[in-house]
């Protein structure tokens, strides 16, 4: 027998080899430590410190974030002006590095809970399904925004329809602007759109449900309303957009804000029994865990302030209290 090198040979004296990295206590080994749903600022950031965590990660990419429609995203630190993709192919393209996670182009479709691990179905772009199998789950899905069904809202969402005067008052400062809504939710949202410019118009697109205190404040603000019925919006030469009454009048806007409606862009949640608002948000605990065990969320899904840099950083947040629950389960008391 050939003798041992000195490395080897000291090797061979050492203690007793310990796994390199964590593995689960027991059973089989699933094909992931975490999934990730979505590969928006949420799921992607949460890719990016678990890669750093050396995780195994699956970061499941379903197609365009809720923002797609806008030609930019404001507010973010050092990304102020983004456009939204380019802002995601950063994230991407910083996630390369980490060789542990992957990033697929596909649509989780069902999510099958076996004791602690998890079975999840995805479509990929050729329409075809496969399975995979992953300790926990981290849900950053978004939401979906629901227009009102007046013509051309659909047109200017995100260019002249503005859902955030945090995201976009900036870009319309000073100009004329029409809130949309009616009741209490238009009324806080013209009151703060007038920090951005003194000439703001509510328009209520039929009876607004104002009560007369609602009224005051608005007339102590210089804020006119407009009660009439509304027929479409349509583009205008001069201020970018123009409201059409039924009257046959128009009023011309840079810009109408106005608050959407929303709901969960995906039913995964209630598919594997997470507990929802009263609003329709992912409930979490303060570690971004579901009410059900092994499923985290993050980002616009969960309830809060909705902007893109919170997302990232709840997605940071979720998966340092993701990697730390691995780390509990795999080094025994
Ligand atoms: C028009 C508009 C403009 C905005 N502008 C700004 C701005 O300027 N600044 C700002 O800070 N915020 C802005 N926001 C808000 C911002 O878009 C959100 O806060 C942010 O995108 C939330 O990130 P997220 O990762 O939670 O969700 P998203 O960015 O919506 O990402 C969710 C991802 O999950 C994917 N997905 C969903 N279901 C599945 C599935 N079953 N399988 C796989 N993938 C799935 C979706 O395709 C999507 O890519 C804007 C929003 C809108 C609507």
């Amino acid at each position: 027998m050939p003798a041992l090198s000195t490395a080897a040979a000291s090797a061979s004296k050492a203690p007793a080899a310990r796994p390199r990295r964590h593995r689960p206590a027991t059973g089989p080994v699933p094909d992931f430590d975490v999934v990730i749903i979505g590969a928006g600022s949420a799921g992607l950031s949460a890719a990016l410190v678990l890669g750093r965590c050396l995780r195994r990660v699956l970061v499941c990419d379903g197609g365009a974030p809720r923002n797609a429609p806008s030609p930019a995203v404001q507010g973010f630190l050092t990304r102020d002006g983004t456009k939204p993709a380019q802002l995601l192919e950063l994230g991407l393209h910083e996630l390369e590095r980490y060789t542990t996670v992957e990033v697929r182009t596909t649509r989780v479709t069902a999510i099958v809970r076996h004791g602690k691990q998890f079975e999840l179905t995805a479509e990929g772009e050729t329409g075809r399904s496969r399975t995979f199998t992953t300790r926990k789950i981290l849900l950053a899905t978004g939401v979906e925004d629901e227009l009102p069904p007046l013509e051309g809202m659909r047109e200017f969402w995100g260019s002249g329809v503005l859902h955030c005067p945090y995201c976009h008052g900036w870009e319309v400062r000073d100009q004329p602007l029409a809130v949309y809504g009616q009741g209490k939710t238009v009324t806080g949202l013209a009151l703060l759109v007038s920090r951005w410019s003194r000439d703001v118009v509510v328009c209520t697109d039929g009876p607004g449900n104002l009560t007369a205190n609602a009224r005051r404040r608005l007339r102590l603000q210089g804020i006119q309303v407009r009660e009439e019925p509304i027929t479409r919006l349509q583009a205008s030469a001069d201020s970018g957009l123009e409201l059409v009454f039924e009257t046959g009048q128009l009023l011309a806007r840079r810009a109408v804000f106005l608050h959407a409606h929303q709901h969960q862009r995906t039913n995964l949640a209630e598919q594997t029994g997470c507990r929802l608002t009263s609003k329709g948000a992912v409930w979490v605990d303060k570690n971004n865990q579901t009410s059900q065990p092994g499923i985290y969320a993050a980002g616009d899904t969960t309830p809060g302030t909705q902007q893109a840099i919170l997302a990232a950083a709840q997605g940071a947040q979720a998966a340092i209290c993701l990697n730390e629950q691995l780390t509990r389960e795999e080094c025994p008391k």
